[in-house]
C-alpha cells in the first residue's frame, strides 16, 4: 500500500490489527470524521489475498461516509474487515482482541454488525471497548435493526411514488419484493397495512412459505421477479441486482428497496434514468438501521430513531431535487447530497472544534500562570 490509494481515496487512516497468537488479522480503515467520529460495521471475509481485504475496507468505509452523512448523522465512516472465514475462525480471544485494537483508538472509530458477524461477536468486543454499537437488547443496546430499516424503506418509497405518481401513500399500488429476509418481510408487513398489493419472492422455500402464511401475497420464482408488472420493485436481498441483463426486463416506475450496491456499476444508474424509472439510491433508502444503532450511542430511544429515519423521506425528496437542478441521475445527485452536507456541516464543526481547543489552551494556561 502507498499513500496515493489513500489520496485518491481521501481517507485519514488505516490501522492494520495483528494478533498472531488469536489469529487476528484486520484492517480498520477511517475514511472522514469531519461530522463526527468514524462510524461503520466489522466485516468478517475469507479474502483471497490482503490486498483485496484492504481494497474493500477502504470502499466500504467511504461508503459510510457519504452514508451517515446523507442520513444526517454527526458520524463520519469507517470500517473494519478481518480476514477469516466466520464459519471456522470465529473466537472470543479474536474478537476481544480487536476490541482492544478499538479501545486504543479512542472513540475515533466505533463498530457494530456487518457480514459473517452477529451480536455475540459484537459482545466480546464491548468486553474491550466501549466503543460498540447494535448490542442486544438485553444488554441495554438497540437490538436487530432490521425493522427500522424496513420502515426507512417505506418513507423512502413514499418520496418515489409522491414524484412519480403524484400520490402520498402506498394504497393500491403494486409492489414487486425481492427477498424475505429479516428487512424484507418487515417491509411486507409494512406495505400490506398500508393497502399496496405485495408480489414477493426468496430463494429460500421456509421464508416463503411464512410470508405467504402470514400474509396472503402472491409468490413468483425469484428469477421472474424483474418480470413482474408493478409499479414499485423493491430489491431486499442481494447485491449487483440492477444490470444490463435485468434492467430491461424490469416493468416498474419505481425502484426502491433495502438491498446494499444494488447498481452492479454507476451505469445501471444511467440505464435506469434512461428507461424512465425512479431510483431510490440504496445508501439513502436504506439508512434506517444505520440511524438505529447510531442513536444506540446517545442513549436509544426507538421514538427518537422513528423520527430520524422518517427523514429518509426528506432526504430523498432533496435527491431528486439535485437531480432535478443538477441533471443528474439520483444516484449521483445522492452523492451530492452527502458531499453538500460534508462541506457545510463540516466548516461549522471545523471553527466549532477551533474554538473549542482554543478554550481549553486558555484554561489551561490560566491553570499555569496560578500555579507559577
Ligand atoms: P437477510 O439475509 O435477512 O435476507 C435476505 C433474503 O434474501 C434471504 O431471505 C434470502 O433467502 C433471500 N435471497 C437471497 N438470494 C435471493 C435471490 N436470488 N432471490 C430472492 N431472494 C434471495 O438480509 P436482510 O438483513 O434482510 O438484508 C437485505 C438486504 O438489505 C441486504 O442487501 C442488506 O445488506 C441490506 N441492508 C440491510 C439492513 C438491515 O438492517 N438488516 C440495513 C441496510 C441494508
Amino acid at each position: 500500500m502507498d499513500f496515493k490509494i489513500l489520496e485518491t481515496m481521501g481517507h485519514e487512516e488505516v490501522v492494520f490489527c495483528h494478533n498472531p497468537a488469536v489469529g487476528l488479522k484486520a484492517i480498520i480503515a477511517i475514511h472522514n470524521t469531519i461530522l463526527g467520529p468514524a462510524l461503520g460495521g466489522t466485516r468478517m471475509w475469507a479474502y483471497k489475498n490482503d490486498q483485496d481485504a484492504l481494497e474493500d475496507a477502504l470502499r466500504l468505509s467511504r461508503g459510510m461516509t457519504y452514508k451517515s452523512a446523507a442520513a444526517g448523522l454527526n458520524f463520519g465512516g469507517g470500517k473494519v474487515v478481518i480476514i477469516g472465514d466466520s464459519k471456522k475462525d470465529k473466537s472470543e480471544s479474536l474478537f476481544r482482541a480487536l476490541g482492544a485494537f478499538i479501545e486504543r483508538m479512542k472513540g475515533q472509530f466505533i463498530t457494530g454488525e456487518d457480514v459473517g458477524i452477529d451480536v455475540n461477536d459484537i459482545e466480546f468486543m464491548f468486553m474491550e471497548t466501549d466503543y460498540v454499537t447494535g448490542l442486544s437488547k438485553a444488554h441495554g443496546g438497540s437490538g436487530d435493526p432490521s425493522p427500522m430499516t424496513a420502515y426507512g424503506v417505506l418513507q423512502g418509497m413514499l418520496a418515489c411514488v409522491e414524484k412519480k405518481f403524484g400520490q402520498k401513500n402506498v394504497n393500491g399500488l403494486t409492489v414487486a419484493v425481492q427477498g424475505l429476509g429479516h428487512v424484507g418481510f418487515r417491509l411486507v408487513e409494512l406495505l400490506t397495512k398500508e393497502g399496496a398489493k405485495v408480489i414477493a419472492c426468496d430463494a429460500d422455500e421456509k421464508s416463503v412459505q411464512i410470508a405467504q402464511e402470514k400474509f396472503k401475497i402472491q409468490i413468483v420464482a425469484p428469477d421472474k421477479i424483474y418480470d413482474v408488472k408493478c409499479d414499485v420493485f423493491a430489491p431486499c436481498a442481494l447485491g449487483g441486482i440492477l444490470n444490463p441483463k435485468t434492467i430491461p426486463l424490469l416493468k416498474c416506475k419505481v425502484v426502491s428497496g433495502a438491498a446494499n450496491n444494488q447498481l452492479r456499476t454507476d451505469l445501471d444508474g444511467e440505464l435506469l434514468n434512461k428507461k424512465g424509472i425512479l431510483y431510490a439510491p440504496d445508501y439513502v433508502i436504506n439508512a434506517g438501521g444505520l440511524i438505529n444503532v447510531a442513536l444506540e450511542l446517545e442513549g436509544y430511544s426507538e421514538d427518537r430513531a422513528r423520527l430520524l429515519t422518517r427523514n429518509i423521506y426528506y432526504n430523498l425528496k432533496r435527491t431528486f431535487e439535485i437531480s432535478e437542478e443538477q441533471k443528474l441521475p439520483p444516484h449521483i445527485a445522492a452523492d451530492r447530497l452527502a458531499e453538500e452536507r460534508l462541506d457545510k456541516v463540516g466548516r461549522i464543526r471545523r471553527s466549532h472544534f477551533l474554538d473549542k481547543s482554543k478554550i481549553r489552551r486558555t484554561n489551561f494556561l490560566a491553570e499555569k500562570k496560578k500555579a507559577v
